[in-house]
């Protein structure tokens, strides 16, 4: 997973759904990879520069192992970008920069969305219905020569507005520099927006782009737990970055396969003096998130709803069952929760429901036979809304494929045989295409794939046919 959504690896895959289904996958910035797409890059400027002399874009340019906003900065113009020898050694991705964000208090601000992918075969993604908005720490201006390098106006990591004299640490969720996203959405609200569809964008977007990461995840994943034996039970959560733009259309900046679960933050107390404190914000998203995805993924309840009865007793006996351990955590938890909404001032109860609309009221995972917890935050999206997005999983059907034709359990590449097997059984091979043509088309996409990119030659998987050269 952690391979899956580097920035690279994200684009990549975002683009094979863009390629296909443009109109789908407009939520994802263009973006080029570097160095392999620098003079792609530069003629594209050139050619739509050309087409329309008006057209003054921005550009930001993002290392791809980077995180927390580090190595990202501004450009005008492609050759501004910093070439000289970092680019061979950091490879980037180069990308259209959103211009107009929408502003609070005169603010940039992000969002933070916990997804749980629960399953990949079959697919079940959940969403917390509550997240983390990330403000900047300097009034926004549009892009300009004389800003380009003010971070605190156009980044919103925390790691880096953090540092700025203006971060306001707030006792309430709906007031400074992190706030939760319900309580944007609130203030949108009481503004006349559309918050239902703000939220059914924002779904689709988490939808739409797991189904361009699941192709690849799926072969690295029979890779490591060949298909047909039990193996674990694998989940993830994921952190979605989304930004909304004046229009209030959600754009995907980034995922992260591992997001800060940490519920403190550091106080100056006096100067060069630094304590760990609660912080509230983060805890009132994050334990729910926590908390829901271990009742979800509690293996007891499967067994226990498919009336197993004498597992259950044998282990029971044998060590304290998961369930047990989870109840005491969740009354630990909801204890907290408790004890925090006393803080806050309102009952748990009373907690914010996030919009309702028809995408947007998404169905909890099963009955919860716990039912005195606090209100279950991650909603299943997916099957949920399946029939909806089924026709966009093409590639996944390409993935399956490719997987059922590798022969040798647990490889990453399709080999000649296993190709040959594959026009054989979809009976491809006819007249017009002997089985020696099939041979040669297998050398000529193989040499094709094997004169790509340095990016690629390093990577995990080395040379051979992988899946996505495989369509
Ligand atoms: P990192 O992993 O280093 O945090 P991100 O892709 O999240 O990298 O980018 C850092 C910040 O830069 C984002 O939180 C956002 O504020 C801003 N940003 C990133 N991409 C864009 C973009 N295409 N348009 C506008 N702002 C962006």
């Amino acid at each position: 997973m952690t391979e899956m959504v580097r920035k690279i690896t994200l684009s990549r895959a975002v683009r094979i759904m863009q390629n296909l289904f443009p109109e789908e996958y407009n939520f994802y910035p263009r973006s080029w990879i570097l160095p392999d797409e620098f003079q792609l890059f530069v003629a594209q400027v050139r050619m739509v520069k050309d087409g329309d002399p008006s057209w003054k874009p921005t550009f930001i340019v993002k290392p791809d192992s980077g995180c927390q906003g580090d190595g990202i900065y501004l450009i005008k113009d492609p050759s501004d970008i910093r070439l000289a020898g970092t680019l061979q050694s950091r490879p980037a991705v180069v990308q259209e920069y959103i211009c107009k964000p929408l502003l609070i208090d005169k603010l940039k601000f992000d969002i933070r969305l916990y997804v749980l992918l629960k399953s990949l075969e079959p697919l079940e993604i959940y969403i917390a219905k509550d997240g983390l908005s990330r403000f900047c720490t300097e009034p926004y201006q549009e892009p300009h020569p004389r800003n380009l390098h003010h971070i605190f106006m156009h980044l919103t990591n925390y790691s880096l507005n953090i540092h700025s004299g203006n971060f306001v640490h707030s006792d309430s969720t709906s007031t400074g520099s992190k706030r939760t996203f319900s309580s944007i959405l609130c203030r949108l609200s009481s503004k006349g927006v559309d918050i239902k569809k703000v939220w059914s964008d924002i779904i689709s977007l988490v939808i739409k782009t797991v189904i361009a990461l699941t192709p690849e995840l799926r072969v690295f994943y029979q890779s490591d737990i060949p298909a047909g034996r039990p193996g674990p039970t694998c989940f993830q959560i994921l952190g979605f970055d989304i930004l909304l733009m004046k229009n209030l259309k959600p754009i995907l900046l980034e995922v992260n396969a591992n997001p800060s679960m940490r519920i403190e933050h550091e106080q100056e107390l006096s100067p060069g003096v630094f304590e760990n404190v609660p912080s509230l914000v983060d805890e009132e998203v994050k334990v729910a998130v926590i908390r829901d995805t271990l009742r979800l993924m509690d293996p007891f309840k499967k067994k226990r709803e498919n009336h197993f009865p004498d597992i259950y007793m044998d282990r029971k006996h044998r060590f304290p069952p998961v369930s047990d351990r989870m109840s005491s955590l969740k009354l630990q938890l909801s204890k907290l929760s408790i004890v925090r909404s006393q803080q806050l001032g309102k009952p748990l109860a009373s907690k914010e429901e996030p919009p309702d609309s028809d995408l947007a009221s998404a169905s909890a995972g099963g009955a919860s036979p716990e039912g005195h917890l606090p209100s279950i935050c991650l909603k299943q999206v997916f099957p949920k809304y399946a029939k909806q997005f089924n026709y966009l999983r093409l590639v996944d059907r390409m993935a399956n494929l490719f997987i059922r034709f590798l022969g040798i359990k647990g490889t990453m590449k399709l080999g000649p045989t296993g190709f040959r097997t594959f026009i054989r059984n979809c009976k491809l091979s006819s007249g017009s295409l002997s089985m020696a043509a099939v041979d040669i088309l297998y050398i000529d996409i193989t040499r094709r794939w094997n004169s790509m990119t340095v990016v690629h030659q390093d990577s995990e998987i080395g040379p051979g046919l992988p899946w996505w050269h495989s369509g």
